[in-house]
């Protein structure tokens, strides 16, 4: 069954998208089976990954119109994309009435899970009906924090949205990780914030750390992410170390899940 990590950040544009589309294409490249969910209307994830932002059906039809998730899902070369684009915006007052309108993503991801190893989820900048959606269709949220005065102004609110969610509508979330973007090692105050942010979430913070990178930025308009884009990069070296880093804890979590669950059984 796929792990499915919303990566969040109510801050628009600290990397969340930039990062989606990366570690997919990384993940993919360590053999891993990848979805990449476009929860933003935005749709940069969308195009990012070079599928056509008009693609029907899509995300909304998915949330709206009772599409089945995998008639909505795009191939690509770097992993599979479930597309988006402005017509996603129209959940948010669409569900306001739903009954359990948390839950719709969740339930529609259901049926793909077990075609996946990871699903990840790019989220709007804002902590309304989508965001929740994705909170509580994941397991765990990755949470990109740029390397910049106040970085951790708004994480308050949305580990408050997580502890939220954590009291009801989503038992199970944790925090997978935090990690930092548009990191300059010329200036003192990357160092600053990373610092800052590793008191606050300690050993959540990834080693790896992503740098400011030029051709990070420059792939999305060759609609591809940078690792098919330049892999040489150092953006992209950055990311491919980041998915061994998070496929590493991952490893490592789920062993010493399992000698619990093993000891557990032994001690009755
Ligand atoms: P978000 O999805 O959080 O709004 P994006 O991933 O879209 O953020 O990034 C915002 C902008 O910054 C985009 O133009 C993107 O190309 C650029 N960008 C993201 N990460 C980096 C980086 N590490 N180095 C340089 N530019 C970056
Ligand atoms: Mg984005």
């Amino acid at each position: 069954m796929a792990k499915t990590i919303a990566i969040a950040n109510q801050k628009g544009g600290v990397g969340k998208t930039t990062t989606c589309v990366n570690l997919t294409c990384a993940m993919r490249k360590r053999g891993r089976r990848v979805l990449l969910v476009d929860c933003d209307p935005q749709g940069n994830s969308t195009s990012g990954m070079g599928v056509d932002k008009q693609t029907s059906p899509n995300c909304y039809d998915m949330m709206m119109n009772g599409a089945p998730a995998a008639a909505c899902i795009c191939h690509t070369k770097w992993g599979d994309v479930l597309p988006a684009n402005m017509d996603l915006s129209g959940c948010t007052v669409e569900l306001v009435h739903a009954t359990e309108r948390e839950f719709v993503m969740k339930r529609a991801l259901e049926a793909v899970q077990g075609d996946y190893d990871y699903i990840f989820v790019d989220c709007p900048p804002s902590l309304e009906l989508l965001t929740i959606n994705a909170l509580v269709a994941a397991q765990s949220v990755l949470i990109p924090v740029q390397c910049e005065y106040y970085a951790l102004e708004g994480i308050a609110d949305l580990m408050r949205t997580i502890k939220k969610c954590n009291q009801g509508l989503n038992p199970e979330l944790t925090v997978q990780g935090i990690v930092m973007t548009m990191y300059d090692g010329r200036t003192k105050l990357s160092d600053q914030v990373v610092a800052e942010v590793r008191r606050f979430f300690g050993k959540k913070v990834y080693k790896t750390m992503i740098p400011r990178n030029v051709r990070l930025s420059e792939a999305p308009s060759h609609r591809k992410p940078a690792i098919a884009y330049d892999k040489e990069s150092k953006g992209s070296r950055a990311y491919l170390r980041l998915a061994a880093e998070l496929i590493k804890r991952e490893e490592k979590a789920e062993k010493a899940a399992k000698e619990a669950a093993a000891a557990e059984g032994k001690h009755g």
